[in-house]
């Protein structure tokens, strides 16, 4: 028998309320009923984000609203700094360079946070740059960037403040409106414990500011079109549906747990992996660790891309390993979304098995022993 534990950073579990809310038959998206609907999934968007701006929901993956942040406060020939510490810091360089604009990255170490003074430096090197882009938690890596105190600095220099909030979202306090963040993107298959398919972005009054001067080509992820139609609890093309009911249901987990209690349960999670992977003599990839994921550096003769192979094949037990360079080179477990204390044992005790199973020499269960100790504190 084979049952499936998914402990991978997107898409994460989804929970049965959830699956059952989009298993009813379609509704039509062009009636009241849909509208209700809509009506308050956006509401319940504006808690998990921390604004009362509007969010806008887009039918694609996460993706697609960091394309739609840079071609609506954009334009060709616009200099953009990026912080690029692992895969995502570099997406966001390639949707800018795909669009003309003058990307200029700061390159930080993989598993490393980027330095605030560095910024300012490249800042001070770039008076003329019109945004800074950054992941608040960089899922390839496991790394936490400083987003409260990236969000002053471009506040001061008065450039906007471009996040990927993906993984951050719904996992730990990014307060959006408080620390004046310009734009901030999301999506469904992370945090808000939904299939792939949604994605979220919201804008500041700055940033909406800055889409009226815009001149990079957009069709689909025109964000002012779109506003316009979800301010009515309509969409400008026919939205994920199901996707949105489902949506209702994980908002309204979120919103009877409590955002504060949510950040505290990721927080107590993450520190329970860390510590877990610690106590067999593991160490941890990420300087600055993000409560969403924990990468773990796979042991000195071990063959790393084994781990998540294994776990898989034989115990269905879904992690990540590394991309690019870090292929085999570490793993990631994530404990983001729908997961509670139970499901931390699971997952760490079968990776103590695998790590048994490939002779890797350590005390069985006191990785287990270490996170129940947390768990239960
Ligand atoms: C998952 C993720 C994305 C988006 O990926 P999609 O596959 O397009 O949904 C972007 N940034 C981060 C930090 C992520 O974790």
């Amino acid at each position: 028998m084979k049952k499936w534990f998914l402990f991978a950073p997107g898409p994460t579990p989804v929970p049965p309320e959830a699956s059952l809310a989009m298993a009813m038959p379609i509704l039509h998206h062009r009636t009241s009923d849909f509208e209700a609907i809509f009506e308050e999934v956006r509401e319940g968007l504006k808690y998990v984000f921390q604004t009362s701006k509007d969010v806008i929901v887009l039918a694609s993956s996460g993706t697609g609203a960091m394309e739609a942040a840079v071609v609506n406060t954009l334009s060709p020939g616009d200099k953009a700094v990026v912080v690029r510490g692992g895969k995502f810091g570099e997406r966001w360089a390639e949707i800018c360079e795909s669009y003309g604009i003058v990307t200029i990255p700061i390159d930080v170490e993989w598993g490393c946070a980027v330095d605030v003074d560095d910024v300012k430096k490249v800042l001070d090197k770039h008076p003329d740059a019109k945004a800074l882009l950054w992941q608040a938690s960089e899922t390839s890596t496991g790394v936490k960037h400083p987003t409260k105190e990236l969000a002053e600095l471009c506040k001061e220099r008065g450039i906007l403040s471009i996040v990927d909030g993906i993984t951050a979202i719904g996992v730990f306090d990014v307060r959006t409106e408080e620390w004046g963040i310009d734009v901030v993107v999301s999506g469904s298959q992370k945090a808000f414990m939904l299939p792939p398919g949604l994605a979220f972005i919201t804008l500041s009054d700055r940033a909406w500011e800055a889409t009226k001067k815009s001149k990079s080509p957009k069709y689909y992820f025109d964000l002012a079109k779109e506003l316009k139609n979800q301010q009515k609890n309509q969409t400008a093309y026919t939205p994920a549906v199901s996707l949105i009911i489902g949506l209702r249901e994980t908002l309204r987990m979120i919103k009877n747990e409590g955002l504060e209690n949510v950040f505290k349960r990721h927080a107590i999670l993450a520190e329970a992996s860390r510590e877990a992977m610690k106590a067999i003599g593991l160490e941890l990839f990420s300087k600055v660790p993000s409560e969403a994921v924990t990468a773990v550096k796979v042991p000195e003769g071990i063959d790393g891309g084994k781990i998540p192979k294994i776990l898989r094949e034989n115990y269905g037990v879904i992690i990540a390993g590394g991309q690019s360079q870090l292929k085999g080179k570490i793993f990631r477990i994530s404990h983001m979304g729908y997961v509670n204390k139970f499901d931390m044992l699971s997952v760490i005790g079968a990776i103590e098995g695998v790590l048994k199973e490939l002779g890797y020499k350590f005390e069985l269960g006191a990785a287990v022993k270490k996170a129940q100790e947390i768990l239960w504190r």
